[in-house]
């Protein structure tokens, strides 16, 4: 049977390129009545947050791209999580060195940098093979019995040629393998790097058809070599192209929200935002732009995909988005999901504590709350003027704050403040001035709650992408 997966790591917002690649593997699977399974890569232990991790699951779910196993709710080839399976690859990189397909390499940092320095100084552009890396036998043996840190790397043809691989959009595409360096699979803590986990879990999980973005394209001779050197069927590769920005560049948060969670504060319907993912380079064989996910997994035939660059525009999400609130919800639908969306419990209580202070009567509510249920603001440059400083300052101040809050991983209202708090001091401005056109970026006016509260009750997807359009 067939069976796909979609294996994201969590370092960060859940990406709308993960969303597309989940959706086409989805398909799939559910066209050849296979098994789609979500699977998490946290190798990377530095980088990989349990946060992370939840809201990619909870995004997904939105959108309504579940699976059959996972983390979350199991299944026969568990555990899901890679950071739950690290007993398993160090045995299949140690299997690799004992038939001489992989080796120990003692090589330390200032000898990388120095190697690669000499090469590149003399024009050589080709990866580190064995051959540049290997250390005569009694220097290993004395960085061994000293006990230097080691890592485990993969032995990769060196002779020139190309390693042909499949791909079943694209056909045989052809790699130079002058270009493949001796991948490291071991690091040095004993974690596997992506390349060794990611092939020994699609094997143990009987992973058929391997869907991915184009960006992984180069990594595929050397998963093709581990899965030669493991004796082990290889699955089908499928390269999906890279959705980009409406300037044809690689899809980039600077130049559009990639975060599904921004989609979902500015109130997309999931349907919609799924609809528009599923006609990213694809399209129903009847070309129509509307179409829900079951009829896509319907009409699924993954021939349909075609290469050129998708292109997520926003603009045309906006404008199939108002297709689906027009002819797909029923008026008591649509007064539902705007109570879920806007006025549930949960937001009501988070909110309250801020503007009830303030309010008189009822109806100061609404003017009062509707910056946090607003999608982009429109602001006047005489806004940020009339605070009086000079526009090429506040644009500073705007910036600063951007970069400051776009690493900010933490974004509970302390945590909002200590940044904007520690930024100002090491500026050297006061607080309140530099706050003051950050209030104007988010609540749209002066006269608000506190622009660190409507910052945490925002979330970092609004707030950023509030800033940025003030900037701009
Ligand atoms: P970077 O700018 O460093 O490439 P990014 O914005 O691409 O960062 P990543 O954290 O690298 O974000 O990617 C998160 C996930 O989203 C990955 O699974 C990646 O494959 C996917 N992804 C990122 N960009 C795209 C894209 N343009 N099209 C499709 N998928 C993408
Ligand atoms: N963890 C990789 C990612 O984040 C998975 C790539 C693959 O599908 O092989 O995109």
């Amino acid at each position: 049977t067939v069976r796909t997966r979609v294996a994201p790591s969590p370092t960060g917002d859940p990406h709308v390129g993960t969303a597309y690649i989940a959706l086409f593997n989805l398909c799939f699977a559910r066209a050849h009545g296979g098994q789609f399974v979500l699977r998490i890569e946290d190798t990377d232990q530095t980088r990989s947050t349990a946060s992370s991790e939840q809201a990619i699951l909870d995004s997904l779910r939105w959108l309504g791209l579940g699976w059959d196993e996972g983390p979350d709710i199991g299944g026969e080839y568990g555990p899901y999580r890679q950071s739950e399976r690290m007993e398993i690859y160090g045995g299949y990189a140690q299997q690799l060195v004992d038939e001489g397909k992989a080796f120990v390499c003692y090589r330390r940092p200032e000898e990388l940098n120095e190697l690669r320095e000499s090469r590149r100084a003399a024009g050589n552009s080709t990866a580190l093979k064995y051959s540049d890396l290997a250390l005569p036998a009694d220097e290993v043996e004395r960085r061994q019995a000293a006990g230097e840190p080691y890592v485990i790397r993969m032995i990769v043809p060196e002779e020139a040629g190309v390693c042909a691989v499949q791909d079943l959009l694209r056909g045989e595409i052809e790699l130079e393998w002058s270009m493949v360096d001796a991948q490291i699979l071991l690091k040095s803590d004993g974690m596997p790097t992506y390349h060794l986990a990611n092939v020994v879990d699609d094997h143990l999980m009987e992973i058929t058809h391997v869907i991915r973005g184009e960006e992984w394209i180069n990594s595929a001779p050397k998963h093709q070599l581990l899965y030669e050197y493991f004796g082990w069927d290889m699955p089908v590769l499928c390269h999906l192209p890279l959705l980009r920005n409406p300037d044809k560049s690689k899809l980039s948060k600077r130049k559009n929200p990639t975060s599904i969670l921004y989609y979902q504060r500015m109130g997309f319907l999931p349907e919609a935002l799924c609809n528009y993912l599923g006609r990213m380079g694809w399209s129903m064989p009847d070309e129509r732009e509307k179409f829900s996910l079951s009829e896509m997994q319907e009409s699924f035939d993954i021939q349909r995909v075609s290469l050129g660059g998708p292109i997520f525009d926003v603009e045309k999400l906006r404008w199939l988005n108002g297709m689906w609130i027009r002819e797909d919800l029923s008026q008591e639908q649509l007064a539902q999901r705007l109570v879920e969306w806007a006025f549930n419990a949960e937001q009501l209580a988070a909110v309250l504590p801020h503007l009830q202070q303030r309010m008189e009567t009822l109806s100061d509510f609404a003017p009062q709350s509707a910056f946090l249920v607003s999608g982009e603001l429109s602001l006047s440059p005489e806004q940020f003027t009339e605070l009086g400083a000079e526009t090429e300052q506040t644009l500073k101040t705007l910036q600063f704050a951007l970069w400051r809050l776009e690493a900010l991983q933490d974004w509970s209202r302390d945590a909002v403040w200590d940044a904007v708090k520690t930024l100002a001091d090491s500026l050297d401005i006061k607080v309140r001035d530099f706050l003051a056109p950050l209030f104007i970026a988010i609540s749209g006016s002066r006269a608000s709650i506190s622009v660190v509260d409507a910052m945490s009750l925002l979330g970092p997807d609004m707030s950023r992408a509030r800033i940025r359009h003030a900037i701009d």
